[in-house]
C-alpha cells in the first residue's frame, strides 16, 4: 500500500525525521489560509500516488498565500500520469545548497532491508540508476542488529558531508531505518534530503509502501489507505480477493498461481506481444471467479486478446469452464479468448468449452501463439 507524500512526512516525523512545517489542503482557500499561517515563502505540493510530480508541474514555489492559493488552483484536478490531483501540501520553502537521495528498500538478492544513498539526489533518481549506477551506494541492513551507527556514518563522509553533517545524516538514516522496520515498510524514501544554505539537513520529501501483508496488524496505517487515490483495477481486484498488478500490454492474462502468471508473461513476450497483466485468481478458483477476473480483464480498454493459462489441481478444469463460457455469455466480449487448460478433469472442461464454441488447448506454447496470433490476425491489432 502506498501512502501519500502528506500521510508519509507525518509518519517518518514522528520518528524523528526533520521535515519542514507544512498541511494539506484540498481547497485554494485552505491552500491560503496554510499558507498566511506559515508566513513565508511556500512550496505547493500535488498529492498523487505517483513520483515526477516535479517534472510534469505539479511542485510549484509561491512567494506569499496569494500566489499559494493561485498554484493551488492550477495543480489541484492536474492529471499527473493518470492520476488526478484532489489534495496539495503547503510546506515552507527551504533554501537548498545540495539535494541527496535516501532509501531503504527490501532487496530480494540479498534478503535484507538496504540502504541507498546518493549524491545525486532530486527529481532523477531513477535516470541515475539507470545511467549511472555507480553514483548509488548501498549497504546491507543485518536484520538482527539494524541498521549500524558506523554503516550510516561511512555512508555520510562518502557523501563529502562535513563532519558535523554526517552526525546528522548518521541520526536521520538510524531513524529512517527505525521507521522503515516499525512501519513494515516495504520502501521509505527520502528524496531529496537536503543540505540547506545553513548546513543543516533536512527532509523535504516522503514516500512509503507498507507491506501489505502486514497491514493487520497496523489497522491505524490500513485506514490511511485512500481508495479514492488509487488505480481503479488494481482496486477492484483487491476488494474481489484477486492478485492483479496492471500494465502496459495488450494480451489480458487470467491465471491460477504467481508462478505460472509470471512464467505466462514471459511466453507471451517471447512470441512478440506483451501482457496487459499480471492476475492470480489463486488456487481452487470457481466460476464466480473466473466471471469477476474476465470482467476486470475486459474493462481495460487496451486488452485486445484474452489468455487463461489454468492448471487443474485443487482447481477443477470443469469448473474453470463453466466460469468461462457464464463470463463470455455475461459479458458480450468480442476480444478473442485463447483457453490452456490442462489437469483434474481436464477433458470435460475442453468438452464444455467445445460446446460453447471455444477451443481450448493443452501446451503453453500453442497457447501463447495462437494468442498473439489472434492478436495480430484478420480483425486483431497489428
Ligand atoms: P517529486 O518530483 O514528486 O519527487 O517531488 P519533490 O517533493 O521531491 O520535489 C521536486 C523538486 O522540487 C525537488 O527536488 C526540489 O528541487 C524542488 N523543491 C521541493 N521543495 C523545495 C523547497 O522547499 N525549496 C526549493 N528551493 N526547492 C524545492
Ligand atoms: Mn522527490
Amino acid at each position: 500500500m502506498n501512502l501519500h507524500e502528506y500521510q508519509a512526512r507525518e509518519l517518518l516525523g514522528q520518528f524523528g525525521l526533520p521535515y519542514p512545517a507544512g498541511q494539506v489542503a484540498t481547497t485554494p482557500a485552505e491552500a491560503r489560509r496554510i499558507a498566511a499561517e506559515i508566513g513565508k515563502p511556500v512550496v505547493v505540493k500535488a498529492q498523487v500516488l505517483t513520483g515526477g510530480r516535479g517534472k510534469a508541474g505539479g511542485v510549484k514555489l509561491a512567494k506569499d498565500a496569494d500566489e499559494a492559493e493561485q498554484r493551488a488552483t492550477q495543480i489541484l484536478g492536474m492529471l499527473i500520469r493518470g492520476y488526478v490531483v484532489r489534495r496539495v501540501l503547503i510546506t515552507e520553502v527551504i533554501d537548498i545548497a545540495r539535494e541527496l537521495y535516501l532509501g531503504i528498500v527490501i532487496d530480494r538478492q540479498s534478503q535484507r532491508p538496504v540502504l541507498m544513498a546518493s549524491a545525486a539526489g532530486g527529481i532523477d533518481i531513477e535516470e541515475v540508476a539507470r545511467q549511472t549506477p555507480e553514483k548509488i551506494m548501498t549497504v546491507a541492513i543485518d536484520p538482527l542488529l539494524g541498521l549500524l551507527e558506523f554503516q550510516a556514518r561511512q555512508v555520510g563522509f562518502k557523501l563529502e558531508l562535513t563532519p558535523a553533517q554526517v552526525r546528522q545524516f548518521s541520526t536521520i538514516a538510524l531513524s529512517l531505518y527505525k521507521s522503515f522496520a516499525g512501519l513494515d515498510a516495504s520502501l521509505c524514501e527520502i528524496n531529496p534530503l537536503v543540505v540547506r544554505s545553513d548546513g543543516n539537513l533536512q527532509a523535504l520529501d516522503a514516500k512509503l509502501s507498507i507491506d501489505d501483508n502486514s497491514l493487520y496488524r497496523h489497522p491505524e496505517l490500513a485506514a490511511l489507505r485512500d481508495p479514492e487515490a488509487e488505480d481503479p483495477f488494481e482496486r477492484e481486484a483487491r476488494e474481489d480477493g484477486l492478485s492483479y498488478v496492471k500494465l502496459d500490454g495488450e494480451v489480458g492474462c487470467i491465471v491460477n498461481g504467481a508462478g505460472l502468471a509470471m512464467a505466462t508473461m514471459d511466453v507471451i513476450k517471447l512470441f512478440g506481444a506483451s501482457p496487459a497483466n499480471f492476475l492470480d485468481v489463486g488456487g481452487g478458483a470457481r466460476a464466480e471467479r473466473v466471471t469477476l477476473a474476465l470482467r476486470l480483464i475486459l474493462s481495460d480498454p487496451k486488452v485486445k486478446a484474452v489468455l487463461f493459462n489454468i492448471f487443474g489441481g485443487i482447481t477443477r478444469c470443469d469448473e474453470v469452464a463453466h466460469g468461462i463460457v457464464a463470463a463470455r455469455s455475461q459479458l458480450e466480449a468480442d476480444v478473442p479468448i485463447v483457453v490452456r487448460l490442462v489437469g483434474t478433469n481436464q477433458e470435460e472442461g475442453h468438452r464444455i468449452l467445445r460446446d460453447a464454441g471455444l477451443t481450448a488447448v493443452t501446451s503453453m506454447t500453442e497457447a501463447a501463439q495462437s494468442v498473439v496470433a489472434a492478436l495480430k490476425g484478420p480483425g486483431g491489432v497489428r
